[in-house]
């Protein structure tokens, strides 16, 4: 990797900063003063340090967002907001995505990072990774949809998904469930629902396999996942 891709990076500033950095002579490579800023390095191996600062190489980002109503799961939209947008500077250089989609209305736990095995992993259809979700219905849901959910709903394409947990929170006029799902078809929850004649009218992802939704986050607020949140999801 280049010298000023690395320093870019890890936080030292754009191309232009760093090129500077590096032929004022600040920075060094294995203790040797580097004035090239295109002189190659191996993250892995080689020790940089700028103003005898150590330059800790960060290859990944792994970002847990509370998502608002309103803003759309991708890196980019012509029209609308997107998760990326909300990120500073500072995350966006990681070139992160969002591990699959939340419906613009949806609120809730989303995964951003760029590493890629990872996502690949979590979205794997063979991992069955569990997904919970809390919604507002609109509609009394009964005992008689835990159990048809229990069994696997058919959709209004013929598509019969896995079995789901419903766990009615409130039965009324407007109910309130949590339901866990192990796939992630298209408006997968807004459609099981449809198939039992309801509608969802608030819908919010509380956890992905072992992640959970730190609450204290306000909508539209994120943080690094620790360490520990990191090691549970793999
Ligand atoms: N199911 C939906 O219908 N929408 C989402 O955003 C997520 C799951």
């Amino acid at each position: 990797m280049r010298l000023d891709k690395l320093l870019g990076n890890n936080g030292f500033g754009t191309r232009k900063d760093v090129k500077q950095l590096v032929r004022k002579g600040t920075v060094r490579v294995n203790g040797v003063t580097e004035k090239d800023p295109g002189a190659h390095v191996n993250p892995e191996k080689d020790s940089v340090d700028v103003l005898g600062e150590p330059v800790i190489h960060q290859e990944f980002i792994y970002i847990m967002m509370n998502k608002p109503p309103g803003v759309i799961s991708a890196t980019e939209d012509k029209w609308d907001q997107t998760v990326i947008d909300l990120l500073s500077e500072n995350e966006q250089r990681f070139e992160p995505f969002p591990v699959g989609r939340l419906d613009k209305d949806t609120e809730g736990l989303l995964l951003i990072t760029n590493d890629g095995k990872l996502t690949h992993e979590l979205l794997s259809p063979k991992k069955d990774i569990p997904k919970t979700y809390f919604a507002k219905i609109d509609g009394v849901v009964t005992e008689e949809d835990t159990i048809a959910f229990s069994n696997g709903v058919t959709l209004e394409d013929g598509f019969h998904t896995k079995p789901g947990i419903l766990n009615i929170l409130v039965s009324g006029p407007i109910s309130e469930i949590e339901l866990t799902i192990t796939e992630g078809k298209f408006h997968q929850v807004k459609r099981m629902f449809e198939a039992v004649d309801k509608q969802v009218v608030y819908l919010k992802r509380l956890s992905m396999g072992n992640l959970s939704l730190d609450e204290s986050l306000p909508l539209g607020h994120y943080r690094e996942l620790t360490e520990q949140e990191l090691n549970d999801l793999d």
